[in-house]
Order: C-alpha cells, then structure tokens, then sequence
C-alpha cells in the first residue's frame, strides 16, 4: 500500500497494526460504541474507532472536553494565580526565583536562529518545548514577564483545580492547548504551496511538554497555598 504523503521525521509513521487491543470482529474498545476499527493488511489498527480517537486526542476524555481559560472557575484560578505570582515578581520573593531562571532561559533559546522554523522544531524534545516559547517572544512580541505569568498561571490551574479535569490526559492537553497553543505546523506543503495548517497534537508529545511546563513553571506548596488563600477571599469565604 502506498500513501501520497511524504515520510514523517525519523520515519515514525506506524508500522504495524495494534493487534492486541482489537478483539475478534475488530470492534472499538470504547464502551456502547460498536463501530469497527481500521482495517490493516492483517488485522485492525489501535484500540478504538477513529470518531472515538479524535475524542481522546483532542480531549482526553470521551465525554467532557478541554476547558477554556474563560470557564468562570478556572478563569479565577488562573487570574488569581497570575496576580498572586506578579506580586510575588515585584517583592522578589525567593520563592519564583526559579521561574526567573527559568524565563531567562527560555529567552536565550529564542535568540538562537532556527527556533522559529517549523521544519526544524522537532530536533529535539527542548527544541520543540522552547519552538512554541520562542514563538510567543519574539513572532508575537510578548513581554517576557507576561509569557511567565501565562505559563505559571496555566500550570497553576492544573494545580489548585485538579478537580476540573476528567484525566491526567486531559490536564496535560491543557497544559499544551492553553499554555502553548495550536499543535506543530505542519510540514507538509499542500499542492497551492501554502504550508499546511498547524496539526493536532499527538497525545505522546502533549505529555512530554506538559512535564517540561510543570518542571519549569509549577508553584511550589507556599505559593499554592498562597494562590488558594487568595481565591477563598475573592469568593467571599475567606
Ligand atoms: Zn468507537
């Protein structure tokens, strides 16, 4: 069998059908979904039917979605986190020293040339993470200081709000989706010559740039105590 697109880097298309989710009749895994699964030369491809996979990679979850960062709970959470962080930033609590480290960082990266080429963002797992960072420093301009508190202010949710979302892949979807953006441009040229609108993530790559959001941009237990004392009193019970 042949396809119309072009290898994918380092040749990772899959290779092989799932076999050992599929059962006999190639049924998708999904509970009360009886559509079948994609056949393969010899056997069916993954787990679930491909409606019920864009469901949980687009939002790890069957039935709930990703939220957004305007929901009115997770609103507070991540203004709270941002103003609490801010104001930490101005006393030069030593408690965000490391995400001052960790911005600076990210502001050498994005002075390095490349970082902004699509084609070269998947060099490596630090060259994709800091791709998506240099893109908002220097294509779209951000302050530095802004672009920390979104980051804090996003992983901040998934920490103060952890009740908010269905599964672990959900929360890290959101950590991608709202912290960083749209997935990979993608390198495919379409026949117009346009590039390709930017991809979905894959739920492999969404995980692996969550743990770097978390490591470089999560409040420790000070600081979240400090952002939860904070919205009790925004919601009038603190
Ligand atoms: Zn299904």
């Amino acid at each position: 069998m042949t396809t119309s697109f072009p290898p994918r880097i380092g040749g990772t298309e899959r290779q092989r059908p799932a076999l050992k989710y599929a059962n006999p009749k190639g049924e998708c895994s999904r509970i009360g979904c009886n559509n079948s699964l994609r056949r393969a030369p010899d056997g069916w491809y993954g787990r679930f039917c491909n409606p019920c996979s864009r469901l949980l990679l687009e939002h790890g979850d069957f039935n709930t979605t990703v939220p957004r960062l305007k929901d009115e709970s997770i609103a507070l959470l991540y203004q709270t986190t941002m103003d609490v962080v801010l104001d930490m930033v101005r006393k030069q609590d030593r408690e965000i020293a490391g995400h001052a480290w960790s911005i600076q960082r990210c502001e050498e990266y994005a002075g390095r040339p490349g970082m902004g080429d699509p084609l070269l963002a998947l060099r490596s797992d630090t060259w994709l993470y800091h791709h998506y960072i240099h893109h908002k420093l220097k294509t779209q301009e951000q302050a530095p200081l802004d672009v920390l508190l979104h980051l804090v202010g996003v992983v901040g949710v998934t920490q103060l709000g952890p009740q908010y979302f269905a599964t672990p892949d959900q929360m890290d979807l959101f950590l991608v989706k709202r912290g960083l953006g749209h997935g990979l441009p993608s390198i495919r040229v379409s026949a117009s010559g346009k590039p390709a609108p930017h991809g979905r993530w894959s739920m492999r790559r969404a995980r692996l740039l969550a743990r770097k959001l978390r490591g470089d941009w999560g409040l420790g237990p000070q600081s979240q105590g400090r952002v939860a004392e904070e919205v009790l009193r925004r919601v009038g019970r603190g």
